[in-house]
């Protein structure tokens, strides 16, 4: 078997192109576009990589996006003077602050601070604590592009065993309970479980979020699962690779997603996304889409 490959660069460009009809037709019914602070705090070079695609995604679908770009020694207490300053913005629907933070700054408090309903990246302990209920708000951007990838795939969770391989507070556990949501069985798994491969190979669904290049072996992958690679490493030779074995998995399953083009992009354009939702349903309060 050759797997059906997931390309997650053709569903994030369906992605914005639907948020980009909708952002048009805002402004036809006269309400302002959506705004989006994006929140640099000094030069790391991945963070510029990944603040530089979510601001270009903004200025593709309409939206107005405001860039701050602080220095490296900035102190607490001005981050948070601007995070409350945006959070009082009429104009501004989503804050975004780019992770990770010089080592004086406190991510935990930063998170907290960002309003509720300002969280297009759905960190803060409310929009976790909305997704755990399932009554999901703003839900974070990777395991909701990841159940946006399942669902244009014609993948249905329902009744399905999943195993999610990484228990982060933003990418494994949010991830197992969109799954639970969408009502598969989860396992997830993290660096204490003690026999990785017996669970990955009884899995239906493999969602792979450990960042170790190469931890998911090809041949563990039980024939015709489905694979979802969000590990992202960079090689010696510049090329990017995932957690999966992918030339050996892709033989094995019946969908895989690979690294590029796979969950990367559907994480900025599932932020588009959070961001006109916040738009339009918290803060212009139109009907729910
Ligand atoms: P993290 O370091 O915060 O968490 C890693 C998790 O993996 C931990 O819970 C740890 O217990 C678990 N783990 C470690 N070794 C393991 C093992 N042997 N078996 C099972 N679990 C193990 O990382 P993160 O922020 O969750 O990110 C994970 C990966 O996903 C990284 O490669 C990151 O770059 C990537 N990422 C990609 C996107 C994207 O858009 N594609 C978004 C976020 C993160």
């Amino acid at each position: 078997m050759t797997a059906q490959i997931i390309d997650g660069k053709a569903i994030a460009q369906s992605v914005r192109n639907r948020v980009k009809d909708e952002v048009k037709k805002l402004q036809a019914a006269g309400h302002r576009v959506p705004g989006l602070a994006v929140v640099l705090v000094g030069s790391d070079p991945a963070s510029q990589v990944y603040v530089g695609s979510k601001r270009k995604a903004c200025e593709e679908v309409g939206f107005s996006s405001v860039a701050y770009d602080l220095p490296a020694h900035t102190k607490q207490d001005e981050l948070n003077a601007l995070i409350d300053r945006l959070n009082n913005d009429d104009t501004i629907d989503g804050i975004l602050v780019q992770f990770p933070l010089p080592e004086q700054l406190n991510e935990d408090e930063v998170l907290e601070r960002i309003r509720p309903d300002k969280d297009v990246d759905g960190f803060h302990a409310f929009n976790l604590g909305k997704l755990a209920q399932r009554q999901p708000v703003l839900a974070p951007c990777t395991p909701k592009g990841v159940m946006t990838m399942l669902k244009e795939s014609g993948i249905d969770a329902k009744g399905k065993e999943a195993v999610v391989i990484g228990a982060s507070n933003h990418v494994g556990r949010p991830m197992g309970l969109e799954l639970l949501l969408a009502g598969a069985t989860v396992t997830i798994t993290h660096k204490f479980t003690k026999d990785l491969q017996a669970h990955v190979e009884r899995a239906d669904i493999v969602v792979a979020a450990a960042g170790i290049a190469g931890l998911v072996k090809g041949e563990w992958i039980k024939p015709g699962a489905v694979v979802i690679d969000v590990g992202i490493h960079r090689m010696a030779d510049g090329k990017l690779c995932g957690d999966v074995e992918f030339d050996v998995a892709k033989e094995r399953a019946s969908a895989i997603s690979p690294v590029p083009g796979g969950v990367g992009p559907m994480t900025v354009a599932t932020l588009i996304e959070n961001t006109l939702q916040a738009c339009r349903e918290l803060h212009l309060k139109l009907e729910t889409k």
